[in-house]
């Protein structure tokens, strides 16, 4: 068959795939469809994968059943089940969408790709996605697992992260729609679980995969190659300094401003480096160890020394900012934490427990 084939019949072999092998059960394709849920979701899926979404997802609708609901939230509370999901602009911008579409649109999605996307934190793929499960609009999403697909389909030679190849693939995406809006829902969902589940970044499988013999990479024997990787530019290195105070119970934590690198989430003394007196180790009452824990961040990686500090059962650090508080683990753990944070209080805390009593699992980085 000829690789570039017709727009219907490439579209008809991905939904009928999908059919038969695609995911169903997800928390939020139950019917019928719930817009609410269905942009909770893609938002949530964001950077993030399906497996670790599931869980904050059935959480967050549990809390927040509906758009009101969530729309009356306070930020805190918001931050707070999201935390450890990481990239907490999305949680604010979800919060500020409801709120937006509770004030401006009668508590209503708008219904085409392009009215969504003039929504906080709603981009032109997540708007389609939205558009096109919700509305049968026949609009292209093209997140980064549909980047990929395209990518190989296409073998498209611009640098992945180009402005070039984003036109290339937005093209390639809006020619691939079926033709009827009604299949759009079904359409969305089966290029998206073809990226997850067939065209996975590593170890595709291409002999398992429904459009393999549209596929230019395949056909070359060049999957490999595609997409094309960036140029990968070093980040520079910066450095944070942490005094990490602890006793049995409880650990000292101090909320954020809200601007910054993490706004209103709450992280542990940080010591200005500059005023850091020389062999500072030693100097620190009730240290136990230096911990070192690396993060990134799109324009610099982040080294943090958190110096783990014991201290007796309320006995206040010497020298506290103002704003230190103290939490017992239990509220701690409940409080919006950046993610080297959590990391390090499920070191610290006694029973590394949840707010549920439960093992708490590892989180994403
Ligand atoms: Fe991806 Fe392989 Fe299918 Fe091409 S044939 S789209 S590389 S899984």
């Amino acid at each position: 068959m000829a690789v570039n084939a017709k727009r219907p019949v490439f579209a008809h072999q991905l939904m009928a795939w999908q059919r038969m092998h695609g995911r169903h059960d997800l928390p939020w394709q139950i019917k019928p469809v719930d817009p609410y849920r269905v942009w909770l979701s893609e938002i949530m899926l964001q950077q993030t994968q399906v497996t670790t979404v599931i869980e904050y997802f059935e959480r967050f609708v549990a809390r927040f059943p509906t758009l009101h609901a969530l729309a009356c939230a306070s930020e805190q509370e918001v931050l707070s089940l999201w935390s450890g999901l990481g990239y907490y602009q999305r949680a604010r911008n979800l919060l500020a969408c409801a709120k937006t579409l509770t004030a401006q649109h009668d508590g209503r999605f708008p219904e085409s790709a392009q009215q969504l996307a003039l929504l906080p934190g709603i981009g032109p793929s997540t708007a389609a996605a939205i558009a096109s499960t919700v509305f049968g609009e026949r609009a292209a999403i093209l997140d980064g697992n549909v980047k990929r697909v395209f990518a190989r389909l296409t073998c498209a030679a611009p640098p992945w992260g180009s402005p070039a190849l984003e036109r290339t693939l937005w093209a390639e995406a809006v020619k691939r729609l079926p033709e009827q809006s009604d299949q759009m829902p079904i359409y969305t969902q089966a290029i998206m679980d073809l990226g997850a589940l067939i065209c996975r970044p590593k170890n595709p499988q291409c002999g398992r995969c429904p459009v393999a013999q549209y596929c230019q990479a395949f056909q070359r024997g060049q999957v490999d190659r595609y997409p094309v990787a960036r140029v990968r530019r070093s980040l520079p290195l910066r450095k944070a300094y942490w005094a990490l105070c602890f006793d049995a119970d409880g650990i000292w934590l101090m909320q954020q401003l809200s601007s910054g690198i993490w706004p209103s989430l709450w992280l542990p003394w940080a010591i200005n480096p500059d005023a850091l007196p020389r062999g500072w180790k030693s100097t620190i009452q009730g240290l136990q160890e230096v911990v070192e824990v690396r993060h990134c961040f799109t324009h610099y990686r982040l080294l943090i020394s958190a110096a783990m500090v014991r201290l007796n059962r309320n006995t206040p650090p010497i020298g506290a900012p103002k704003g230190l508080q103290r939490f017992v683990w239990k509220e701690a753990l409940r409080l919006p934490l950046p993610t080297p944070v959590a990391r390090l209080l499920s070191r610290l805390c006694p029973a590394a427990i949840t707010t549920d009593g439960e093992p708490r699992k590892s989180r994403r980085s």
